[in-house]
C-alpha cells in the first residue's frame, strides 16, 4: 500500500448526505483501503515539549528548535522532516514573541501549505481544502464568538510578508479545522497528542455502526536505513467484508448511547441528522437501558435510578476534575450497589460507572478490586459493540493490564482466550493492541485518570 494512493476509493454524492467515498473493489477485515498524510497537523498545547512534531511519538529526551525554542523532534531525522512546514512556523513566533495556541497553528501551517502550492487539488488528495465543509454558517453565538478570538489572534500572528487571505477565507479554515479535525495519538494509542487535517478522510461519511475504522501509524523514523523509515499516517481500514461499490463509513463518535443521544451529539459537533440504520430503528437501546428481568422493576423505580445514576456522574466529574480519587471511587461503588437490583449489566449508566471505578481504583493501585469491575464491564461491552470495535479492544486491553496487576491467573486466562478469540477475527486490531500494551511497561503505575478514558478518534470540542 503506497501512502497516498487513491485508487481503492471513489468519490461519488449520497443522495441525503452530500459527498461520500465508495470502495472500487472488494475487502476484507483489516485491509487497508486507503493510507494518509497529514496535510497538516499539531501537537496540543500542553505536550508540545514532550511529543515529536513531526512523528508525535512521547519521547524522554527531545531535541529543541534552536531557532524559535518551541518545536522539538526526537532526532536530526524527524527535524529535517519538519523544516518545510516549520519554516514559515519558526519565523512567525519568532516575530510575535509567544506562541499561539493550537487552532492558531494549525490554521497558519494549513494557509502557508497553500502558499505553497496552490489551493487546488495537491496530489494524493480528491478534494482540496478549499472544498472541505465548514458549518460556519450553523455556527452559534458562542461558537461565533470564539471564531472570531481566533481570527483576531491569527491577524497578529501571520506575517505580513506571507500571501494575505481574506477574512472569509481564514474562517473558513477555522470551520474546516473545527468539523474535520481528526485526533492524533501516541505510539501506545492511549494518549490524545494532537491534531490534524486529513482530506480524503474527511470524505468518509459516519454510521454509528461503520465498516471502516481509522488507525493512526505514527511510521518508523528510528532507522537511518531508508528502506525502513516510513511516515506518520493514518489508515483507513475496513471492520469486515466490503463490496464493491459500498460507501465506505467510518464513527465520528462513541456508539456507547442510546440513539437518541447519540443523534444530539452529532447535531450539535457535525450538524447534521444521523439517519443510519442503528439510529433509524433505536438498534441496541433496549440493551442500553436494559433492566433486570426478575423480578422487573417498575417504571417509576427505573426513572428513579436513571435521575440518580446521572446525579451521581455529575458529582463524580466534579470529584474527579478536583483530583478527589477516593470520593469517586466512594460515589461509583455506592451507586452501583444501588443500580444492582435495577439495572442489567449492559445499562449504559452502570457501564459508566465500572469504566470510571476500574480506571479510577488501577490508578489508586487497588487493582483487585479493579480488576473485579473492568470485568464486568468488558463484559457488558462485548453484548454491544462490533466485535472489532476499536473502543472494545481498549478496553479489553486496559482490563488486561489491570489483572496484570492483580496477579489475577484466572482473569488472565480468560484474558488470553478472549484475546485469541479477537486474534482469529482480526489480526491487525490484535497486533496494535499488543502493541500498545506492551509499551505500556506493566510495572509503572497507571497513568492518572483523564476526563477522557480513551481518545476519541475525532477532534471535537464537546
Ligand atoms: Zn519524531
Ligand atoms: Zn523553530
Ligand atoms: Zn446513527
Amino acid at each position: 500500500m503506497t501512502i497516498g494512493e487513491m485508487e481503492n476509493v471513489e468519490v461519488f454524492t449520497a443522495e441525503d448526505k452530500g459527498r461520500g467515498l465508495k470502495a472500487t473493489k472488494e475487502f476484507c477485515a483489516a485491509d487497508i483501503i486507503f493510507a494518509e498524510r497529514a496535510y497538516s497537523a499539531v501537537v496540543f498545547d500542553s505536550l508540545v515539549n514532550v511529543v515529536c512534531h513531526t512523528c508525535f511519538k512521547r519521547q524522554e529526551k527531545l531535541h529543541r528548535c534552536g531557532q524559535c525554542k518551541f518545536a522539538h523532534y526526537c532526532d536530526r531525522t524527524c527535524q529535517k522532516d519538519a523544516w518545510l512546514n516549520h519554516k514559515n512556523e519558526c519565523s512567525a513566533i519568532k516575530r510575535y514573541g509567544k506562541v499561539p495556541n493550537e487552532n492558531i497553528r494549525l490554521a497558519a501551517r494549513i494557509m502557508w501549505r497553500v502558499e505553497r502550492e496552490g489551493s487546488g487539488l495537491t496530489e494524493g488528495c480528491l478534494v482540496s481544502v478549499d472544498d472541505l465543509q465548514n458549518h460556519v454558517e450553523h455556527f452559534g453565538e458562542e461558537e461565533q464568538k470564539e471564531l472570531r478570538l481566533d481570527v483576531d489572534t491569527f491577524l497578529q500572528y501571520w506575517p505580513p510578508q506571507s500571501q494575505q487571505f481574506s477574512m472569509q477565507y481564514i474562517s473558513h479554515i477555522f470551520g474546516v479545522i473545527n468539523c474535520n479535525g481528526f485526533t492524533l495519538s501516541d505510539q501506545r494509542g492511549l494518549q490524545a497528542v494532537g491534531v490534524g487535517v486529513f482530506p480524503n478522510l474527511a470524505l468518509v461519511n459516519h454510521d454509528c455502526w461503520p465498516n471502516c475504522t481509522v488507525i493512526f501509524n505514527n511510521g518508523n523514523h528510528e532507522a537511518v536505513k531508508s528502506m525502513f523509515h516510513t511516515q506518520m499516517r493514518i489508515e483507513l481500514r475496513a471492520l469486515g467484508k466490503i463490496s464493491e461499490g459500498e460507501e465506505l463509513t467510518v464513527s465520528y463518535i462513541d456508539f456507547l448511547n442510546i440513539s437518541e443521544e447519540r443523534k444530539k451529539q452529532l447535531k450539535r459537533q457535525y450538524y447534521f441528522d444521523c439517519t443510519c440504520e442503528h439510529c433509524q430503528k433505536g438498534l441496541k437501546d433496549d440493551l442500553f437501558l436494559g433492566v433486570k428481568d426478575d423480578p422487573k422493576p417498575s417504571q417509576e423505580v427505573v426513572k428513579e435510578m436513571i435521575q440518580f445514576s446521572k446525579d451521581t456522574l455529575e458529582k463524580i466529574d466534579k470529584a474527579r476534575s478536583e483530583g478527589l480519587y477516593h470520593e469517586v471511587v466512594k460515589l461509583c461503588r455506592e451507586c452501583l450497589q444501588k443500580q444492582e437490583p435495577v439495572f442489567a449489566d449492559t445499562n449504559i449508566y452502570t457501564l459508566r460507572l465500572l469504566s470510571i471505578v476500574s480506571e479510577v481504583l488501577s490508578y489508586l493501585q487497588a487493582f483487585e478490586e479493579a480488576s473485579h469491575y473492568a470485568r464486568r464491564m468488558v463484559d457488558g461491552y462485548m453484548k454491544l459493540y462490533h466485535p472489532n470495535n476499536a473502543q472494545l479492544g481498549m478496553a479489553i486491553m486496559r482490563a488486561g493490564l489491570t489483572n496484570w496487576h492483580a496477579g489475577n491467573i484466572e482473569a488472565m486466562r480468560m484474558q488470553t482466550e478472549m484475546e485469541l478469540r479477537m486474534f482469529r477475527q482480526n489480526e491487525f486490531m490484535y497486533h496494535k493492541m499488543r502493541e500498545a500494551a506492551l509499551n505500556n511497561q506493566p510495572m509503572q503505575v497507571m497513568a492518572e485518570p483523564s476526563n477522557e478514558p480513551a481518545p476519541a478518534l475525532f477532534h471535537k470540542k464537546q
